[in-house]
Order: C-alpha cells, then structure tokens, then sequence
C-alpha cells in the first residue's frame, strides 16, 4: 500500500513554516504519508550572517546556496531564521523534482509567481494529486476573478482546497498557538464506502467553487493510498500549537484571506497617519462588509456567511490589521512618506507584500465590472498607494 508523499510548494516565511509543522506531523502518521517532507526552494545565493550559530568562518561571506544550507543546518536563514527545522524537511531546489509522484501538494508562495509555477508542473504531476493553496491572494484575468485554489485545480486538473487563517507565520514557528481554517470539499469521486472500500465509481459530478458541475476531470486518489478527506488532512496539519478547523466553503476561506491584505494596507495607512484603535476598527468593520458584498456578489452559490466568524474570517482581519506584515509595512511607508514598493525593497529581506498586487488586480476586476463605487474603501486604498488620494479623507467614505 502506497503512503501520500507530501511537497511544500513554496519555502518563504510562511512556506518554511508549514513544512515544519507538515514535517512534524508526517514522522507521527508514518501509516498515511512519508515521513520525509519535500520542500521546493526557489533557489537563491545566501550569506550566513556572522551573528547566527550556523556562520562558518572557512566560508566567512561567501555565498551558499539556500538549500544547500537548509538540508545541511535545518534552518531557513533568509526566511525564517533561528527556528529549527525537522530534518525530514527536505529542501529541493528542482521544482519538478520535488513535485514528482507527490499525492499531496501544498501550495505556498506569493501569488504572483503561482502561474509560473502551475505552467512548469503541469503534466508532471500525479494526475490522482491533491492540492490545498495556503495563498493569500485571488488571480485576475480581465474581468475573471479566480481563487488560486480554483486557478491551481483547472490549470492542472486536479482538485485543490484552501487553508487559511490568523496566521503569523513566525509565531507558529516558535509554536505559540492560533487557530486555522482548512477548506476542503472532498471530490465524489475520492468518497469511500464506510468500510474503507474504494468508491470510485463516485456518485454525484464535483461541483467547482462556484457550484458548477467541474469541468475538470478528476483522477479518483487511487484505493492503495490512503483515503484524501477532512480526517487526513486534519492528521497532516493539526497541531497542538496550530488547532485546525475543517469546513467545505472554499470561497469564504479564500477570499477573506485575500481581501483582508487590502485592508490591512488601509489600518496601517490610518495609523501611519497618527489616528489609533478606533479609527482602525472602523476601517476593519468597512472593509469586512466589501469583502462580504464580494463574496455575495461574485460568488453567490456557494458563500457561507458563517466561514468569516472561522479563523478565516474576523479572526485574520484583526491579526492582520494589528500585526502582520502589510499594516507594519504600509504603516512604515505612511510615517517615512516612502511608497510601499520603496519599503517593500528596503526593509522586507525578499518577502512580499501581498496586499498590493491584490488591490490592483481586485481593483482591476471591479473596474471592467464597472462597480468599483460598490467598493470605497478598496477604492480609496488604491488610490493612496497610487497617490490620488489623502489618508486623512478615509472618513469622508463614511459619510456616503
Ligand atoms: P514570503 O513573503 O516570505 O516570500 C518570499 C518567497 O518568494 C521566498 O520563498 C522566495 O524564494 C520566493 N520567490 C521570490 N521570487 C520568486 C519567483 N520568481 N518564483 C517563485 N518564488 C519566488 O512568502 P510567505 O510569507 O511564505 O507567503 C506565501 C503566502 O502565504 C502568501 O500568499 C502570504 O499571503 C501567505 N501567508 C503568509 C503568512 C506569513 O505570516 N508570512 C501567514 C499566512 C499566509
Ligand atoms: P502578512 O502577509 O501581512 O504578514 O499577513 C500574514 C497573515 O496572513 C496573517 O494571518
């Protein structure tokens, strides 16, 4: 019987972050899935600094490469520094490698490079493979919004649910507790009988996120892996320091955890600004209702309103608004009268700000709609990053 081999798409400081607790859960569930974890690194040249335990004087400042580093000292230092990996993390600078005979893919990078991602793997992978994004972010193509889960599935014909939460990755790494939201609706196909035999004849067509009958023909997980349903994915992920929440409604999950980066810009704007908590929860409040219309409004099938009381949902706006990167950062850009880009290059080591690729593309989408006003504060947002419009007359949206 054939265990799930599982690869982290992605290594960032979030990507590093889920292969860790993945890898810790895969060395106790050794009957579902292969202990070693691979983990692709999209590959770069590092300098160890001199103030880590890992500096080696031989080397000094030479450049090392950065999975050469992580498999040899089970650190990622660019991404996620001083945290200890377990060695069952293997980090794998060939995307193809790494992806090969995989049956579970977890995606995790910044969104924009998902497309360049999908493009590469596809036809590589296993064609039973099944996919869960822990992307933050939505893909635009003229007037077409799409999750990336969505966007991952029909690209590469698989199925792919969503995790999504209030996630600071490196909290979880130092495992401090939080909460997450792991959407998942488990294809007919893939439904096994009680007794543990194979239902792949499968009752019932896969239904995609927006509750169309899916035009992409899935491959049934074979019935000599382990099933692939809300009981193996909560194995895979729950952790005593990372308690997982189980749902179906991958729309909810994906697009609170996209749009509250838009908003987050906003709380960070306002209090660069010098206004504090009230102004911010006002601001929280504004942006949770567009996010909810947005939700209703483009995909009405299958929305449930009871996903944003989830970690998804209140729980990651808040953390978001209060700590995360996209409020320190815009925050940071408002007190210093840099652009966000400018903070972006200087002060983020590599990682990426999600919140502002995702105001354009959303912004983009709403406008070919021609309902962008529907959206003032995702409007305002644009505008201030884009300079035609005054943090100090966010009130003004109130008064609409
Ligand atoms: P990050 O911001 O640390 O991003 C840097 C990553 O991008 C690095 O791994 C880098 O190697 C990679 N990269 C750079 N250029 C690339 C290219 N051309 N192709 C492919 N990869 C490239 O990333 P992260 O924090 O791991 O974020 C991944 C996703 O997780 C995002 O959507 C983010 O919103 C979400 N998320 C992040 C956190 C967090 O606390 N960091 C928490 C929850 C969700
Ligand atoms: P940032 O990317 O803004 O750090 O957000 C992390 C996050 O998604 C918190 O849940």
């Amino acid at each position: 019987r054939h265990k799930h081999k599982v690869t982290v798409v992605g290594s960032g400081n979030w990507g590093t972050t889920v292969a860790k607790l993945v890898a810790e859960n895969t060395r106790e569930h050794k009957d579902i899935f292969e202990e070693d974890v691979q983990m692709w690194v999209f590959e770069e040249n590092v300098v160890v600094p001199s103030d880590s335990p890992h500096y080696d004087a031989a080397v000094g400042d030479k450049p090392q490469k950065l999975t050469s580093v992580i498999n040899t000292h089970h650190e990622n230092v660019k991404y996620l520094p001083k945290i200890q990996l377990p060695p069952n993390v293997v980090a794998n600078p060939s995307l193809l490698d790494a992806v090969k005979d995989s049956s579970i893919l977890i995606f995790n990078l910044p969104h924009e490079f998902i497309g360049n991602v999908c493009k590469q793997i596809k036809g590589h992978i296993l064609p039973s493979a099944r996919g869960i994004s822990c992307i933050k972010g939505v893909t635009v193509t003229e007037d077409k919004v799409e999750l990336i889960s969505e966007y991952i599935g029909e690209t590469l014909g698989i199925y792919c649910g969503a995790l999504s939460g209030a996630n600071i990755a490196n909290e979880i790494a130092n495992e401090l507790w939080c909460e997450t939201t792991i959407a998942y609706n488990t294809p007919p196909c893939d439904r096994r009988a009680e007794n543990g035999a194979a239902n792949n004849s499968a009752e019932g067509e896969h239904r995609d996120a927006r509750g169309q009958v899916s035009k992409t023909k899935l491959t049934a997980v074979p019935d000599d892996y382990p099933p692939v349903s809300h009981a193996e994915l909560y194995k895979l992920f729950d952790r005593p320091y990372f308690t997982v929440s189980m749902v179906s409604d991958v729309v909810g999950v994906s697009l609170a955890g996209a749009l509250k980066n838009i908003v987050a810009l906003a709380c960070g704007f306002i209090e660069g600004h010098g206004w504090n908590m009230t102004a911010k929860t006002a601001v929280m409040r504004r942006g949770m209702l567009e996010t909810i219309q947005f939700c209703q409004e483009f995909f009405p099938e299958t929305i449930q309103e009871m996903t944003f009381w989830e970690s998804a949902g209140w729980s990651d706006m808040i953390v978001s608004c209060t700590s995360a990167r996209n409020w320190r950062y815009s925050k940071m850009a408002v007190e210093r009268g840099v652009s966000l880009h400018e903070v972006e290059r200087t002060e983020l080591n590599g990682q990426k700000l999600q919140g502002i690729s995702t105001t354009k593309e959303v912004m983009s989408f709403l406008k070919a709609r021609g309902v962008q006003d529907k959206y003032p504060l995702f409007k305002a947002v644009e505008g201030i990053v884009d300079g035609d419009f005054k943090v100090e007359d966010i009130p003004v949206l109130f008064r609409q």
